[in-house]
């Protein structure tokens, strides 16, 4: 059984000198919060100066895999080389029209049918907010009424998502649906337990997500297993601790209610972890274990073992997002489990977002740059004797 993640050699075998010394300069300057902090707010006037470029060529570059599906194809074969599949991620956010729900979905639809027997793209996934407006999201989540204008229009949002759930069944490509934040998540579950029900009855085609910082995730989880098993269908799940924690905590606490994430860190980790157990446990639950966090991973490891779960058993899956924790993904791999890395490609204004959410993430302290900086400074160490 793997013990730990520490062989950068495996890590970072595809990086050559000069990419790794590359990611080192971009992880040295991620480690100033003050210059992310400028980054983030100055990043989409960047773009009108012109530095469209810079961004490309530095951040851009790290984190995402090119403007389009073509751009990705040179970075997804290199991943396979390694036994690591890729997700295509289509990280354009923040779009409010008709027409951009409408691109989004044939968009989605599309890399659905690219990914259709291609071993190297395992699943697809998808944001509900790339095809509904967050006012609309947010009305049907708080059970409100909607006008009639609404009505038609949340007819018009349930039709897309049906329409993407079944060209994954039909294409049999297993379908991601990620979680956002929790004032629209009641919609987006709503939404995926009735196409899981109607998709995975056979094996699990569509995946919701389950953010364990919330307090009320894991037994939410566990009642999703559990209506799921009563229509005869598969649970899938992608655990993640969850992204918007500094944004759901302020807003909670302007608006004057409970905060719906957890007290604290050790909180979030134990209830991750005990889904891991719950998931592997169950073998009606197909898990991707959406993490960078060691324990975690070698935790599912373990859990794998002690109950006599192959390595490359279909029904688990490790996922790392693309430029981070290499030296989880390529260690996993090497050892033979499922691993499957998101590929976000798109244009560089539209990726944006993305792009600030894991400067932001790769800044703290306690964050992952400490940790990437001192990997790759062990790598190219190691390479220099
Ligand atoms: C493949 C993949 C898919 C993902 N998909 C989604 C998605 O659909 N939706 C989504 O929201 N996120 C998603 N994420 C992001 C994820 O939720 C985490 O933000 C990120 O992975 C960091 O958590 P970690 O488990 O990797 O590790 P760690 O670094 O161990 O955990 C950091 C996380 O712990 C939690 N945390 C930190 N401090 C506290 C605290 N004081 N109190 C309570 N909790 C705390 C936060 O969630 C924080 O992000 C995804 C990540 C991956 C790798």
């Amino acid at each position: 059984m793997l013990n730990d993640f520490h062989d950068t050699s495996v890590a970072f075998a595809y990086k050559t000198d000069a990419d790794l010394k590359k990611s080192y300069w971009l992880f040295k300057l991620l480690s100033s919060p003050a210059l992310v902090r400028m980054g983030g707010k100055l990043a989409p006037l960047s773009i009108k100066a012109g530095l469209g470029s810079f961004i490309k060529k530095t951040i851009y570059r790290q984190f995402v895999g090119g403007e389009t599906v073509e751009d990705c194809i040179p970075v997804l074969e290199m991943l396979y080389r390694y036994r690591i599949g890729s997700i295509l991620d289509y990280s354009v956010e923040g779009k409010e029209s008709e027409d951009d729900f409408e691109r989004c979905l044939n968009e989605s639809l599309k890399n659905i049918e690219f990914a259709s027997g291609r071993e190297e793209i395992p699943f697809c996934v998808f944001k509900v907010t790339g095809l509904a407006p967050l006012s609309l999201l947010e009305k049907v989540s708080a059970g409100k009424a909607l006008n009639s204008t609404e009505s038609a229009q949340w007819s018009k949002v349930k039709s897309r998502v049906k329409a993407l759930c079944k060209k994954a069944y039909e294409c049999k490509v297993p379908l991601l649906i990620d979680a956002e934040e929790s004032w629209i998540q009641q919609a987006i579950d709503d939404l995926a337990i009735e196409y899981m029900i109607e998709f995975n009855k056979e094996t699990a085609i569509i995946y919701n997500t389950y953010q364990l910082y919330r307090h009320d995730r894991l037994e939410f989880f566990k009642k999703q297993n559990e209506t799921c098993k009563q229509h005869g269908a598969k649970l899938g799940a992608k655990l993640v601790r969850g992204a918007y924690m500094e944004k759901e905590r302020k807003r909670a606490e302007e608006l004057g209610y409970p905060s719906p994430i957890q007290p604290d860190k050790a909180s979030t980790d134990r209830d991750y972890n005990l889904a891991l157990e719950y998931g592997v446990q169950d073998p009606n639950v197909f898990l991707v274990a959406g993490t960078h966090n060691e324990e975690s991973t070698l935790l599912l490891c373990r859990l794998m073992e002690q109950n006599a779960i192959p390595n490359d058993d279909k029904r688990f899956w490790f996922s790392q997002l693309f430029g981070m924790s290499d030296h989880i993904s390529f260690n996993l791999a090497k050892n033979g489990y499922n691993v499957v890395k998101y590929l976000p490609y798109g244009p560089v204004k539209d990726v944006l977002p993305y792009l600030i959410r894991r400067a932001q993430e790769n800044t703290s302290v306690k964050g992952q740059t400490g940790r990437e900086l001192e990997l790759i400074i062990k790598e190219l160490k190691r390479r220099k004797k």
